[in-house]
C-alpha cells in the first residue's frame, strides 16, 4: 500500500521513510503542507497519511481540514504525527479531521500497529464501496437479463422526455413482447424460458444504438426509448425483428423459433401526453400487433400530435395502413 508521508524535518522524512519501507509500504514524500496537499489533490494519491502538525506554511492541521473539506467518496486515512501530547491539542487534531493521532517521540512497534489499523480501515472503506455499488446496480438493473429494470427504464424514459421537450429531437417509445412465451415456458421448461428471455436481452442491446435505451417492463416484456424520428426506428424495429424471428434461439439440443411483437408511439416536444398516456397506446398497438398475427411492430404515425391518424408496420412486414380511433 501506498503511503504519504508529509514532514518538513529531512531528518525526520529519511528516518520514518526508512522505517515505513522495512514495514512494506510504497512510499511518496512531502515536504511541506502545500506539498502533501497537492499530491492528495492529485491523481492516484496515496490513502494512507502520516502528516506532521508543525510544518510552515500550509501545516497538518490545515492539510486535514481541506481533505476533509472536499467531496471525496473514498477519503485518505490520516495519522497526524506531533510532539504535542495535550489532551486538548489531541481534539484539535481529531477535530480538524485527522483518523489518529501519534506523539513523538513514538515507539515504531506502536506506530506500525497503528498503520495497520490504518490500512484495515481503507480495505473496510473499499469493501463498503464495493458494496454499495453492487446495491446501488442491483437497484436498477433486472437479475435476469442484466437490463435496467422496470423503474429504472421508466425514469430513463421520463429523462428521456424531458431531453426531448429541451432539445426537441424527438423519441420513439415502444413495448416489445416475446410471441406465445408461455408455450416455450411449457414445451421446454422455465429454465430455457429464462434463456430466451436473456438471448432476447442480448440481441435487443446488440441493435440499438449507445443513446437508445431499453428495460425489462415486465415478465416478458420490454420497454424501448429510441431516439430519432419515426423512420430511424422503423428501421431498428424491423433489424431486431428480424434477428430475432430469422436466427433460431439455441437451448441445449433445440433451436427455438421465437418472435416478438410491438407498438411504438412518438413523443415529440409539441406532444402534451404524459407517461402513462403514451404508454398505454404503444400497449394498445402491441395488442393490436399480436391481434394481427403477431411477428410485426406497429408505429403509430401521428407526430407526436396525439391524435392518431395511422398506423403503420414495420418495412418487412405486410405494409398496412389503417385508421385508428
Ligand atoms: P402472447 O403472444 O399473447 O404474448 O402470449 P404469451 O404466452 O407470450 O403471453 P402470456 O402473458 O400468456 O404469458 C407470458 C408468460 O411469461 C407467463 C409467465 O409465466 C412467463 N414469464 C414471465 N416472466 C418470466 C421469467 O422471468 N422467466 C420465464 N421463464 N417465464 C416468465
Ligand atoms: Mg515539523
Ligand atoms: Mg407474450
Ligand atoms: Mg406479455
Amino acid at each position: 500500500m501506498k503511503i504519504l508521508i508529509g514532514d518538513d524535518s529531512l531528518t525526520q522524512r529519511v528516518m520514518l521513510e526508512a522505517i515505513v519501507k522495512q514495514w512494506g509500504f510504497e512510499v511518496v514524500l512531502a515536504e511541506d503542507g502545500q506539498q502533501a496537499w497537492d499530491i492528495l489533490s492529485g491523481p492516484d494519491a496515496p490513502r494512507l497519511v502520516l502528516l506532521d502538525w508543525e510544518m510552515p506554511g500550509l501545516d497538518g492541521l490545515e492539510v486535514c481540514r481541506r481533505v476533509r473539506a472536499r467531496e471525496d467518496q473514498d477519503p485518505p486515512y490520516i495519522l497526524l504525527l506531533t510532539a504535542r501530547r495535550e489532551t486538548a491539542d489531541i481534539v484539535t487534531g481529531l477535530d480538524a479531521g485527522a483518523n489518529d493521532y501519534i506523539a513523538k517521540p513514538f515507539d515504531n512497534t506502536e506506530l506500525h500497529a497503528r498503520l495497520r489499523v490504518g490500512a484495515r480501515m481503507l480495505d473496510l472503506q473499499r469493501e463498503l464501496i464495493s458494496a454499495r455499488e453492487a446495491l446501488e446496480y442491483q437497484a436498477h438493473h433486472d437479475a435476469l437479463t442484466g437490463l435496467l429494470n422496470r423503474g429504472a427504464v421508466m425514469q430513463a424514459m421520463a429523462q428521456e422526455m424531458e431531453r426531448v421537450k429541451r432539445d426537441g429531437q424527438a423519441l420513439q417509445i415502444g413495448l416489445i413482447d416475446v410471441d406465445h412465451f408461455k408455450q416455450i415456458n411449457d414445451t421446454h421448461g422455465h429454465p430455457a424460458g429464462d434463456a430466451v428471455l436473456q438471448e432476447m436481452a442480448r440481441r435487443i442491446e446488440a441493435i440499438l444504438r449507445p443513446y437508445d435505451r431499453v428495460g425489462r417492463y415486465g415478465g416478458e416484456e420490454f420497454l424501448v426509448l429510441v431516439s430519432g424520428e419515426i423512420a430511424d426506428a422503423q428501421t431498428l424495429c424491423e433489424r431486431l425483428r428480424s434477428e430475432i424471428a430469422d436466427q433460431p434461439f439455441v437451448e441445449g439440443q433445440v433451436a427455438l423459433r421465437v418472435t416478438v411483437s410491438g407498438g411504438f408511439v412518438p413523443f415529440t416536444s409539441r406532444d402534451t401526453r404524459g407517461a402513462n398516456e403514451l404508454l398505454a397506446s404503444a400497449d394498445k398497438l402491441l395488442y393490436e400487433a399480436k391481434e394481427a398475427g403477431r411477428n410485426r411492430i406497429l408505429f403509430d404515425q401521428t407526430n407526436g400530435t396525439g391524435d392518431s391518424q395511422s398506423n403503420t408496420e414495420t418495412p418487412g412486414a405486410r405494409s398496412k395502413q389503417r385508421t385508428a380511433g
